[in-house]
C-alpha cells in the first residue's frame, strides 16, 4: 500500500474551527556571507532546516493564536516527510485527515541568504504538494463542517483547492483563498470563495495591472491598489483584502474601501508575514469576530512574526497578542 491515512491523532473530539487545504515543505536554509555565482562553492556561516509551506505555516499560525486546526494535505514519506507530520502534531494540529504516501518526497525548499544585504536565492521542489488531488480531499471530506473556516492557498493543484471549497460550502461554512503564488485563479472557484486575501504585488499581477514603483506616495499606492482590488472583487469573490506589508491591509467589500494601518514595529524578518495573517484572520472569523476585527487579530499576530527572525519559529501565541486579543 502507497498511501494510507497519516496515522496522526485527531486531537480533538470537536469540529475544527480553521481548516487549512494545502502545502508543507521542508525549508533548508544556508546562510552565506553572500550568494554564489554561477559555478562557485561557497563556504557558509550557517545552516538550519525548518518546517515551511503556506499551508503548514498558516495552521500553525492559527494553533498558536488559540484555534482548533485540521490539515488536508498529502505528506511524502521518504527523506524528511516523518519530521513535517510530527512538527505538525507537536503544534497541536489535527492531521488525522492528511494523507501519508511512502513512495514520494515531501515538498522541500532549498534557500541561500546573504548575510550582507539579506538577499535570497530559493529553488523549491513541490514533491507531494502537487499531488493533492480531489479524492485526497474528499477522503477528509468529514472535516468540513457548518462552523468551520476552510484555508486554501495555491501551492497545491487548483482542482483540489476547488473540491475544498465545493465541500466547504456544501457544509455550511466559510472559505478563505490565499491566491499565493499569484496563479490564475479560475472564476469557478472566485464564486466559491467568501475571502480572498492577496498581497499588493499578487493583486496586481492577478488583476492585470502593472506593479507600482517603489518610491510610490501611499496615498496613490492606496488609491491604485483599491482599484486592483475592486477588479478582483467584481471576478466573483466576497470581499477581497489586500495586504501590504508595513501599510496594513486595505478591504474591498459590498460597502467600499476600507484601509487598517498595520502596527508600527521595528521589522527583523518578514518571511512568513503573509502567512501569520491568513491564519489570524481565519482564527478571528472562527471565533466569530467580525471581519475588521479578525483582520485587527491577523495584523497584530503579525506584527509580532516580522520582529523576530524564522517563520513558523516567530509565530506568537495568542496571549502574547495582550488584553484586546484576549
Ligand atoms: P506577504 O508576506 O504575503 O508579502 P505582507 O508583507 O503584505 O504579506 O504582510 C502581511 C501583513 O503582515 C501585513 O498586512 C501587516 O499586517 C503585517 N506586516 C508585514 N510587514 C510589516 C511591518 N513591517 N510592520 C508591521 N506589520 C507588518
Amino acid at each position: 500500500m502507497t498511501q494510507q491515512n497519516s496515522g496522526l491523532s485527531d486531537s480533538t473530539a470537536l469540529p475544527a474551527q480553521v481548516l487549512v487545504v494545502g502545502s508543507i515543505n521542508m525549508d533548508m536554509v544556508a546562510h552565506a556571507p553572500r550568494l554564489p555565482a554561477a559555478g562557485e562553492t561557497l563556504v557558509g556561516e550557517a545552516f538550519v532546516m525548518a518546517p515551511g509551506g503556506k499551508g503548514a505555516n498558516q495552521a500553525v499560525a492559527a494553533a498558536r493564536l488559540g484555534a482548533s486546526v485540521a490539515f488536508v494535505s498529502r505528506v511524502g514519506t521518504r527523506q524528511h516527510g516523518e519530521a513535517l507530520l510530527q512538527a505538525l502534531q507537536d503544534e497541536g494540529v489535527d492531521g488525522s485527515a492528511v494523507l501519508r504516501d511512502a513512495q514520494a518526497l515531501p515538498g522541500i525548499a532549498v534557500i541561500m541568504v546573504a548575510s550582507e544585504g539579506g538577499e535570497n536565492s530559493i529553488v523549491y521542489v513541490p514533491g507531494s504538494n502537487a499531488q493533492l488531488s480531489p479524492q485526497d480531499v474528499l477522503a477528509g471530506a468529514r472535516k468540513f463542517q457548518a462552523g468551520t473556516v476552510t484555508v486554501a492557498q495555491l501551492e497545491v493543484p487548483l482542482p483540489a483547492v476547488q473540491q475544498a471549497f465545493e465541500l466547504s460550502r456544501a457544509a455550511g461554512g466559510r472559505t478563505v483563498l490565499n491566491a499565493a503564488p499569484a496563479l490564475a485563479v479560475t472564476p469557478a472557484l472566485l464564486a466559491l470563495t467568501d475571502w480572498l486575501v492577496l498581497n499588493e504585488t499578487e493583486a496586481f499581477q492577478l488583476a492585470g495591472l502593472p506593479a507600482l514603483p517603489e518610491e510610490t506616495p501611499p496615498a496613490q499606492l492606496l488609491s491604485q491598489v483599491g482599484v486592483a482590488a475592486q477588479a478582483l472583487r467584481q471576478r466573483g469573490a466576497g470581499q477581497v483584502l489586500v495586504t501590504l506589508g508595513g501599510t496594513g491591509v486595505l478591504m474591498c467589500g459590498a460597502e467600499g474601501l476600507q484601509h487598517l494601518p498595520a502596527q508600527a514595529v521595528k521589522a527583523v524578518d518578514t518571511v512568513g508575514a503573509g502567512d501569520t495573517f491568513v491564519g489570524g484572520f481565519a482564527t478571528g472569523l472562527a471565533e466569530g469576530l467580525s471581519a475588521v476585527d479578525a483582520v485587527r487579530l491577523g495584523m497584530a499576530a503579525a506584527a509580532i512574526a516580522v520582529s523576530r527572525s524564522g517563520v513558523q519559529s516567530a509565530m506568537p501565541r495568542r496571549a502574547e497578542l495582550g488584553p484586546a486579543f484576549a
